[in-house]
């Protein structure tokens, strides 16, 4: 490729100050150093986890940065030492990484990778601590090492995904971050079984997705739980086949599920962030062999209280990250599900919008309007 080993100037969306409408801005992308990857994004999707370091409350804030982590693209150039990628190769960014070497890595059990693991307060490149975007020389932070706002971005080699290039990838960008996700925490952590009874707490799109993975499963019976009655509508597209609201009931909807049910759910799966939704999920499963999952990122000071003899009655209380997916090890194979038609993403897609108007794909998130928002770099 001619721009191989170059500065390339091209357009990315700045986030200058906490809060403050993005800006597309001219940058340079250096070219990508030891086990780095340079890669043209095409597509690009916002996420809840852009929004939230965009608006910095409770976090570190990290200006002026680059932010962006569901995305599909396809390789430019390759640093030294990157030998499972080359130019052309279409990949999806993800967050979070597989290195393959650390103990993580080699566990067939675990995703939580020593060395690439989410890091969201480093604004750098791990290899030399430097970022790879400037505008006039000056710095522009990364984001959790993926940062695809911008049309050219360098990427650890070990959060990338090499994918099918007959995937398009204005579907499949949505597999790097909250759709694979709530699929992987009901297929990989949950694992209903046919015709069985699953709970999803909280109809977002983490939510949404779990509940694809339910009926993936072939559960025949999906209770949707959520304190917003507009949810149900759109989860029905999801298989939902009973809609509770917690607001609805006097007593702890815990109780309502196991009166519904005749004992409890087989499985739950929670997508909300909130502690007592969390501890209603498990409290809602069957003993014996119920098993919950928790997905959803709780408050700080967050505290799980729930009485030992649930445990005892042998229900079983998981949590996950990413759907307990290796993102280079399995995510390959998530858009084959797709490929094949058993995953539906298009139903995830619920607007689209050229580059250029990100701050609509924000106004839309912050309404929360739609699932998925993505942006084509290509006007
Ligand atoms: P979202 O805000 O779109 O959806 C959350 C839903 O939960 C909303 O519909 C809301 O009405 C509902 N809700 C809130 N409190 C509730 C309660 N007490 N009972 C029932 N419903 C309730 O969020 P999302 O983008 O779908 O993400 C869901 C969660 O997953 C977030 O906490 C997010 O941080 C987390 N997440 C976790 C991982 C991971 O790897 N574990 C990855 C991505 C996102
Ligand atoms: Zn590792």
């Amino acid at each position: 490729m001619a721009t191989a080993g170059k500065v390339i100037k091209c357009r990315a969306a700045v986030a200058w100050e906490a809060g403050k409408p993005l800006s597309i801005e001219e940058v340079e992308v250096a070219p990508p150093q030891a086990m780095e990857v340079r890669v043209k994004i095409l597509y690009t999707a916002l996420c809840h986890t852009d929004v939230y370091f965009w608006e910095a409350m409770g976090q570190t804030p990290v200006f002026p940065r680059i932010l962006g982590h569901e995305a599909g693209g396809i390789v430019e150039s390759v640093g030294e030492g990157v030998t499972e990628l080359v130019p052309g190769d279409h990949v999806l960014p993800v967050f979070t990484g597989e290195c393959k070497e650390c103990a993580h890595c080699k566990s067939e059990e675990s995703n939580l990778c020593d060395l690439l693991r989410i890091n969201v307060d480093r604004g750098v490149m791990i290899g030399d601590g430097q970022s790879r975007f400037t505008i006039d020389g000056k710095p522009i932070f990364h984001f959790v090492g993926t940062s695809t706002f911008s049309e050219y971005t360098v990427i650890h080699v070990g959060c990338l995904a090499k994918i099918n290039p007959e995937a398009p990838l204005d579907k499949v960008c949505v597999l790097s971050c909250g759709i694979s996700t709530g699929l992987g925490a009901t297929l990989n952590v949950a694992k209903p079984k046919k015709d069985s009874t699953v709970a999803i707490f909280g109809l977002g799109a983490v939510g949404l997705s779990a509940m694809e993975g339910a009926r993936m499963a072939g559960a025949s019976r999906i209770i949707g739980v959520d304190m917003n009655p507009a949810k149900f509508e759109q989860a029905k597209k999801f298989g939902c086949t009973d809609f509770v609201n917690p607001r609805d009931h006097t007593k702890p909807v815990q109780e309502v599920l196991v009166e519904m049910t005749n004992g409890g759910v087989d499985r739950a799966v929670e997508c909300t962030g909130n502690v007592n939704a969390m501890i209603s999920a498990f409290e809602c499963v069957h003993d014996g062999w119920g098993v919950a999952v928790l997905v959803g990122v709780p408050h700080k000071e967050a505290v799980f209280k729930t009485h030992p003899m649930n445990f005892l009655n042998e229900k079983t209380l998981k949590g996950t990250f990413f759907g307990n997916y290796k993102p280079r090890t399995d995510l390959p194979e998530v858009v084959e599900m797709y490929m094949r038609k058993e995953l539906e993403l298009e139903k995830f897609i619920t607007h689209s919008v050229p580059f250029s108007q990100i701050n609509t794909a924000f106004d839309l998130m912050l309404k929360g309007e739609g699932l998925r928002c993505v942006m084509r770099m290509e006007e």
